[in-house]
């Protein structure tokens, strides 16, 4: 779903085109100087959080040193902002240990991203959102737990007249494939650093990338949703959502959903972004992160692998655990266990990380599985055999006058073969080390099958049935 936000006055933008660099840029509020870095620095605190990405185009200029302070000026006005709209909420920022400090808006892990697209590229009225989406990726911001919000500095055509452009998508508490972006050329990007109109684009789009009103037009559902435009409220034009705004709008003029009845701390049953994951709950008593979840294994099933743990501690529960298969989040899931189908011979990383219910991430355990083979280790070599014999296929049974003798075929085993246990009437009568069995006739009649086990104790299922009756002699 596309989001725009409207510059209501093309004019009126114009006009202030000259003054794209704002005139009272604070400075010294960031703690990382003018270090740039292109890559999102280690977290200070592990949770679901929103990562601010500076992004130009391959062709365009890397202003970030000038920007930065101003930036970071709209940011903080931001982050105070909605404290002050909900005191038992805060955007939670991505933040990084910088020089000068380690906590607050200043430590904001800031990234300055060349882009790979060239101004032509990002210009246009093609899918600019899904070219940002896949030049970021390529970057390496495709973690799952963040958000984004792009701050992209770089000419484009305005006769869309979007200055903003997000994305919803649901779970809620995921981020991927969420970005929020706003544009910094002249006309959108005019009184940056002073709380205006940037910095109402920045939370809007950030609060539309936080899944407000997307679910919007389902049945029951915000009562002030904008007819044909129902990611929008229109009750008031002070609403933060409200579809369009004008440049030099102050940010304190901005309500945090206005009646708060459609997106923000209501009382209906759909989506509030007040429970979104990406939020401080600073009302909450859960302040620490869950463990690792502990015991990890993973075990051959038919045609499949299944993943299975133990419930991870925390002070506060209910756990969830992410599940990532080569760095690629497979699910977020309550159970304990995962399976997925995995083919004889493929190799794959799983890792499995806990997350409680306020979205603090907890640590992780990582376990490598090849398909028919067992847990393996970074070169290959099978360290736990959790993978089953391949069943019996064939058995057969032959009776003479004074014994039944049964045969089949071996079965195979990477860890290795370690025997049979023969099986009449579903209950073990005898273990054997080679694929054949022979007892006296006249304990010859039931229904026999047999099972391998490994080395490791893993047993096969089952083979076939062989049913054998003995006829009553009379001599
Ligand atoms: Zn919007």
């Amino acid at each position: 779903m596309r989001r725009r936000l409207l510059l209501a006055a093309v004019g009126l933008a114009v006009l202030a085109a000259a003054t794209a660099l704002p005139a009272t840029a604070r400075a010294g509020t960031w703690c990382g100087g003018t270090a740039e870095s292109a890559t999102d620095r280690p977290d200070v605190v592990a949770a679901l959080s929103w990562h601010v990405v500076y992004a130009y185009p391959s062709d365009g200029v890397d202003r970030f040193p000038q920007l930065v302070e101003p930036i970071l000026a709209d940011l903080a006005a931001v982050d105070a902002w909605w404290r002050g709209q909900d005191a038992t909420r805060a955007i939670r920022w991505d933040l990084a240990a910088l020089p000068a400090c380690t906590t607050g808006i200043g430590a904001l892990d800031l990234s300055a991203v060349k882009l790979v697209g060239d101004t032509a590229a990002f210009s246009g009225s093609g899918d600019r959102y899904g070219r940002l989406r896949s030049d970021l990726a390529a970057a390496g911001f495709t973690d799952p737990d963040k958000k984004l919000l792009v701050l992209y500095d770089g000419a484009f055509d305005h006769s869309v007249r979007e200055c903003g452009i997000a994305r919803t998508g649901f779970p809620a508490t995921g981020g991927a494939d969420s970005l929020a972006v706003i544009y910094l050329d002249t006309n959108c990007g005019a009184g940056l650093g002073g709380g205006e109109f940037p910095a109402v684009a920045a939370v809007h789009e950030m609060t539309h990338a936080m899944n407000a009103l997307a679910d919007a037009g389902t049945g029951q559902g915000p009562p002030h949703a904008c007819p044909g435009d129902p990611g929008h409220p229109c009750d008031s034009p002070n609403d933060l959502l409200y579809p369009s705004s004008q440049a030099g709008t102050p940010l304190a003029s901005k309500v945090l959903d206005v009646g708060r009845d459609d997106y923000y701390g209501h009382s209906g049953s759909w989506w509030d972004v007040q429970d979104s994951l990406f939020l401080e709950r600073l009302d909450s008593p859960d302040t620490q992160p869950p463990a690792a979840p502990p015991g990890l294994t993973a075990r051959g099933i038919p045609g499949a692998v299944l993943l299975g743990w133990q419930a991870a501690a925390d002070d506060i529960g209910p756990v969830f655990y992410e599940v990532f298969r080569d760095g690629v989040q497979l699910t977020v899931t309550a159970a304990l266990t995962y399976s997925e189908t995995i083919a004889a011979g493929e190799t794959h990383g799983y890792v499995v990380r806990s997350r409680d219910a306020v979205g603090r991430l907890g640590g992780s355990t990582a376990i490598r599985f090849a398909g028919g083979i067992g847990v393996v280790g970074a070169a290959g070599q099978l360290l736990a055999d959790t993978v089953p014999p391949t069943p019996v296929a064939r058995l057969r049974a032959r009776i003479n006058r004074v014994a039944l003798l049964l045969t089949w075929s071996a079965a195979i085993d990477a860890g290795g073969v370690a025997g049979y246990r023969v099986y009449r009437d579903d209950r073990a009568v005898a273990t054997t080390r080679v694929p054949a069995f022979s007892l006296p006739v006249r304990r010859a009649a039931g229904a026999w099958y047999v099972r391998p086990f490994d080395r490791a104790g893993n047993l096969g299922d089952p083979s076939p049935l062989v049913t054998v009756t003995v006829r009553a002699r009379v001599s």
